[in-house]
């Protein structure tokens, strides 16, 4: 036997020299696979961020996609796993805006060129670390196909879309409000906000002849209206005239107008109107053609047009203005308020709206599209009940705005004039004048939002429309990916790969939940509860990370990591060893074919019944009940029983019984360890390579067991 079995199993000693005999066969690229009887299977690979290490997260998913793919490789698919890295736009920038900040800098020192090429050194710095992270966990993805989001390939996929989509008019440049964050100096997507419940106070202002009620009285130099509700007697001879509100810097003059969205209800039923800085209010104000007033600039600080408070900051701001409109007599009373407000969901300071020139991306028809899909079909989300809230958000989605005034990130095609501040999509970079007035054109210094991009991922990564890769592998099988990015990245992908190529980019969406500690709490680094996926593979082997996070954890729940489960798979490790020594040390390298007594025939009936059900599992999806059977099989069936009833027969007189039993064992072992193979990668195909004689030389492409 084998001398490797008498020490107990060693998975440090023993993962990375299979990682490479992996490697080296080539088999992780479906073009090198042997005996492929099946069609393609692809998954294309979540990029990781470019900008940290990796955690828990990255190690489930990680885990659950190299259980499918291994798996399909196994039943002879030509499984392609296409792994890849992403620049992660805003993300990567604000990561790498905390490290200048930690050294004293600023990247408002430093030239766009400059932040540009310093992140681009740090992310390549970390963009390998990433990849040997997930070498470690076993990840069998093709690397000869890796990709970034900043490859050159990929971005002129990007920028032909962006084309296309100017050429149909779903792309548009409009001066829209924007949620504007005063700390990062950028616009954010309506996802990139949270709101947050705030108490604030009410103030109840007298208004010319009305009283309005506002938790902002320090917009009030950019009102340009009251509106209140069309069917309220209280204001119904003002509507359409003008009144003049005295303020602590003059007199401001205001038209009445009537509109539904008031509600009679809310503070005096009279609404200043501020389109400048409020969302609802700027929706009015289109709707009336009212002008907009800016008054506080994109540091959230007054500016000229508030008189004396300019140059203050808002909180400051509304202190001053309340204790004037206090002296004036023109603040009436105060109330307690609980209202919901927006905050930069990386900094969390209140959003500041703004408005800027941006490109925006029209969503109706696309999201129609999407919808359409999921509804017939075409598409299905796993656990299925995000497939409501998945067309529920489709269905109140409003313009996308993908401009962001960062410098990490794709260049914006495009160009405006000088003049008349008229923008040219100009992919080739080849215009100069203005078609409009004539004027200069200069570059559009902006950059898209990262989704735009990575929103393309699927068909992008696999060379559309002309690339072999993309009529071999499009669409693809599964899109398994966090629940959390169901709007920023499924839903967008879903969109995208409808318009660009007619079809759906996945048929399977697999949602996992987070993955917390023991207690259920959130991981970080400030509760100091964060396990390293790369220090816990160290300690326990890095199949026994893989175990723990993926059995029970059913698609779509939270699941809570304890290094005590992951140690209890360590301890499993060592039962198949144990179970895999017993066996070979008994049979000798006896595994000729004999007659099997009836006591055997029923073992391996039963074997063969659960491996159905584990087919079943595996097929649907149910990685987490499929994992937890060959657990219990293994150890209290296999071990506790069988193995213990199999002593007297192979240590005992009758010959027949003896050999039937050794043959029974060895066939249970040889289609156990492919079962395991997806879950345990390392330490089964550790032992496949000791075993005496198998037929296939790798588990890696074996046969799954029928
Ligand atoms: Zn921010």
């Amino acid at each position: 036997m084998n001398s490797k079995f008498t020490k107990p199993y060693n998975p440090t000693e023993n993962e990375s020299v299979i990682y490479e005999l992996w490697e080296q066969s080539g088999y992780f690229n479906p073009d090198n696979l042997p005996n492929v009887t099946e069609g393609p299977f692809t998954i294309i690979m979540p990029p990781p961020n470019a900008n940290g290490q990796i955690h828990a997260g990255h190690a489930l998913f990680v885990t659950l996609e190299d259980i499918m793919i291994r798996y399909k490789r196994m039943r002879g698919f030509k499984t392609l796993w296409l792994p890849g890295t992403d620049h992660a736009g805003f993300e990567t920038q604000v990561v790498y805006e905390k490290k200048l900040e930690k050294e004293g800098r600023s990247r408002f020192n430093l030239s766009r060129e400059e932040l540009y090429a310093e992140i681009m050194d740090f992310v390549q710095a970390n963009k390998k670390a990433t990849e040997n992270g997930m070498r470690q966990l076993g990840a069998s993805c093709d690397w000869s196909r890796e990709k970034f989001t900043l490859d050159p390939d990929i971005i002129q996929t990007v920028y032909a879309t962006f084309k296309q989509m100017s050429d149909d008019g779903l792309v548009y440049r409009g001066e829209r409000i924007t949620n504007w964050c005063t700390k990062h100096q950028t616009s954010l997507s309506d996802l990139e906000t949270l709101s947050e419940t705030r108490k604030d106070k009410l103030y109840y202002m007298q208004y010319g002849p009305l009283v309005v009620a506002t938790v902002r009285p320090e917009t009030m130099f950019g009102d340009v209206a009251v509106a209140v509700n069309p069917d309220d007697e209280r204001y119904r001879q003002y509507i359409g005239q003008d009144i003049l509100a005295q303020t602590p810097i003059g007199e401001l003059k205001l038209k009445v107008i009537a509109d539904e969205a008031v509600e009679k209800d809310f503070g005096t039923g009279a609404l200043k109107i501020t389109p400048a800085h409020d969302a609802n209010d700027f929706e009015i104000g289109l709707r009336h053609n009212l002008p907009s007033v800016e008054v506080i600039d994109r540091y959230g600080k007054l500016n000229e047009k508030a008189g004396k408070y300019a140059g203050l900051k808002i909180e400051a701001a509304r202190e001053a203005v309340v204790r004037d409109l206090t002296e004036l007599g023109l603040l009436l009373k105060t109330e307690d308020y609980e209202h919901d407000v927006s905050v930069c969901y990386k900094c969390g300071r209140v959003i500041e709206p703004r408005i800027i020139p941006q490109w925006f991306v029209k969503m109706k028809n696309l999201a129609e599209q999407a919808v359409k899909a999921v509804k017939n079909k075409k598409i299905q989300i796993i656990p299925n009940h995000q497939e409501k809230v998945f067309c529920h958000w489709l269905d109140n989605i409003r313009d996308w705005n993908i401009s962001r005034q960062i410098a990490w990130g794709i260049p914006i095609p495009a160009k405006l004039c000088e003049k008349c501040d008229y923008a040219v999509v100009d992919i080739e970079n080849q215009k100069t004048d203005c078609p409009k007035c004539g004027g200069r054109l200069i570059k559009d210094p902006d950059t898209f939002d990262t989704w735009f991009s990575s929103g393309q991922w699927p068909y992008a990564t696999l060379g559309y429309p002309t690339g072999e890769d993309y009529r071999n592998f499009y669409p693809t099988d599964v899109m398994e990916t966090a629940g959390d990015i169901l709007f920023f990245w499924v839903a967008r992908m879903v969109m995208f790969g409808l318009y660009r190529t007619g079809q759906v980019p996945f048929q399977t969406v697999y949602l996992h939940g987070l993955v917390r500690d023991a207690k259920n709490q959130k991981m970080s680094k400030s509760k100091g509860n964060v396990i390293d996926p790369a220090v816990i593979a160290r300690k326990y082997g890095t199949d026994a990370l893989r175990m723990a996070l993926v059995t029970g954890n059913a698609a779509g729940t939270d699941m809570a990591l304890s290094e005590d489960r992951i140690k209890g798979y360590k301890h499993f490790a060592n039962k198949i060893w144990n179970i895999t020594r017993f066996i070979l040390e008994n049979s000798q390298g006896q595994n000729s074919p004999v007659d099997l007594v009836p006591a055997d025939e029923k073992l391996l009936a039963e074997f063969r019944a659960l491996t159905a059900d584990i087919t079943t599992d595996m097929e649907n999806f149910r990685f987490h009940l499929a994992s937890e059977k060959i657990y219990q099989y293994t150890w209290h069936t296999l071990a506790d029983v069988i193995l213990e009833e199999s002593k007297p027969l192979i240590f005992g007189n009758n010959e027949s019984n003896r050999l039937s039993r050794l043959l029974t064992l060895n066939i249970i072992l040889l289609d156990l360890l492919k079962l395991l193979h997806p879950f345990m990668p390392f330490l089964t195909e550790t032992i496949w390579q000791s075993l005496p004689q198998t037929k296939e030389k790798m588990l890696l492409t074996a046969r799954w067991p029928e």
